[in-house]
């Protein structure tokens, strides 16, 4: 078992891991940035160390700082939660140099699915259907056209390093086309250093689906139930739920398998999320990538299936293997996760960071607040603006959506703007209720769902 754990992130992500930690009797180090000094994380670690000054590029994003931080401190074990450098296979690698383990996969494995036009060959190979596009590797720019003509516009020009709807632009015309994969190109260099990108088929009916998985790295991976985040706006996720409630048994059943099928492939040892585009029209899924860590919304898997992913996590990397069969795993009633950000609804979501005033969460059964926040913290402008995600579990899923509504109205978060009041108004949409929606749908309607004024204090 590992004894004591760096966690080289912040925010929600690093007081989960930190719980999962304590619950296994192993000693958490937390690292921060002079911007995080008084971060939640930072006080509930057993110990702290200030890893560089507030721009990410110097501190969170600093592999030497972090690596130099853990064996400083003698820690055995690194977790890297979501962003930051939890997909980044040389800081994988340089852990594993430096002897300390990297509660993720190794560095071989991320290469394989991190440049996503690569992981679509891999997902080839291992029987997944991808959707129809350029042949896996980045194609340059003079094959474009060809490629676009004969999947058919119109096409989605995608970076091959993508994350976060970065790099992602339509195009529906071959004039488009070249003029939008320039702009593609430049967006990629600048949000991830690699401007390759690739072109896949654009899918405008479609939800997205993605399945969860748990690998020992010796081949062996079970798959933990689906979650559908297909309330999107700009290519990102905000609302999350499990099941997906939609699609049939049988269509499930072959996810889950695609799913564990593709990991096994790449030996894949951790936790990590296999998206898939379900098309709507033709009752088809696609494998769009991997994401080869824990992400944002696994709390509704764990809502759902009572597994706890981090703590399994931890235990994979302790040399423990998975805890698990895949009989054991049993998903019961539904679990929603609205993700609240510091952010103006009723102001085109502007970032809106700064101090809460006055911070109450919700409680009760079957709801669970996943956050950094406390009353009196400053919500810091450098990072991501997510403060809180909030996840019911309820028998069905019109009862999840009463208790989600129960939560967020009881949600009491003063001094700041916050989505609270977005997700309200969506909450009460038809669509949102009947289950009707594509990952379109809230782009297109979101003058429809907006509240009319921000809530502030
Ligand atoms: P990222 O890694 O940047 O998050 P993804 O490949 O995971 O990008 O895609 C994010 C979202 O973008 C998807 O959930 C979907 O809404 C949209 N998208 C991606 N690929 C396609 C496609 N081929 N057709 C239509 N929409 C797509």
């Amino acid at each position: 078992m590992l004894r004591r754990v760096l966690i080289a992130n912040r925010g929600e992500i690093a007081v989960r891991v930190i719980r999962a930690c304590r619950e296994l009797g192993i000693e958490t180090v937390a690292v921060y940035s002079e911007a995080d000094y008084d971060s939640l994380h930072v006080h509930l670690a057993d110990k702290a160390v200030c890893i560089g000054p507030a721009q990410a590029t110097r501190s969170y994003l600093n592999a030497g700082s972090l690596i130099g931080a853990a064996m400083y401190v003698k820690a055995d074990g690194i977790h890297p939660g979501y962003g930051f450098l939890a997909e980044n296979a040389a800081f994988s690698d340089e852990c594993v140099d430096a002897g300390i383990k990297f509660v993720g996969p190794t560095g071989h494995s991320i290469r394989q699915m991190a440049d996503k036009a690569v992981a679509r060959t891999v997902a080839a190979e291992a029987g997944v259907p991808t959707v129809p596009g350029s042949d896996g590797k980045a194609i340059d720019s003079g094959e474009l056209a060809a490629v676009a003509e004969k999947i058919g516009y119109p096409v989605l020009i995608k970076a091959a390093a993508g994350g976060g709807g970065r790099g992602m632009m339509l195009a529906e015309t071959p004039a488009q086309l070249s003029r939008n994969a320039l702009s593609a190109q430049a967006e990629a260099q600048a949000a991830f250093g690699d401007s390759s990108i690739y072109l896949e088929k654009y899918i405008g009916n479609a939800r997205h689906v993605e399945v969860q998985v748990l690998g020992d790295g010796q081949g062996n991976v079970i798959h933990v139930g689906e979650r559908d985040c297909s309330m999107q706006r700009r290519h990102q996720k905000l609302v999350e739920e499990g099941p997906c409630p939609v699609i049939t048994r049988a269509l499930r059943q072959d996810l889950h398998e695609a799913s564990a099928a593709l990991a096994a492939s790449v030996d894949y040892e951790g936790a990590g999320t296999v998206e898939f585009l379900v098309d709507l029209d033709e009752q088809a899924f696609h494998f769009i990538e991997m994401n080869t860590r824990i992400q944002v919304e696994h709390p509704v898997t764990e809502m759902l299936t009572g597994v706890d992913l981090v703590r399994e996590q931890l235990l994979i990397a302790g040399g423990e293997g998975l805890s698990l069969k895949q009989k054991d795993v049993k998903l019961r009633g539904h679990a929603i996760e609205c993700r609240i950000n510091a952010e103006d609804g009723a102001r085109n979501f502007m970032p809106s960071p700064g101090m809460l005033a006055a911070y109450v969460a919700p409680g009760g059964p079957g709801v669970r607040i996943d956050s950094h926040c406390y009353a009196g913290y400053t919500v810091p402008p450098y990072y991501d603006s997510m403060i809180a995600k909030v996840i019911v579990w309820a028998a069905n899923r019109a009862e999840a959506i009463e208790k989600m509504r129960t939560a967020l109205a009881g949600y009491i978060i003063d001094g700041i703007p916050s989505t609270i009041p977005f997700h309200l108004s969506l909450l009460e949409s038809e669509a949102f209720r009947k289950g009707k929606f594509n990952t379109q749908w809230l782009e297109k309607n979101i003058g429809q769902v907006m509240p009319q004024e921000s809530m502030t204090a």
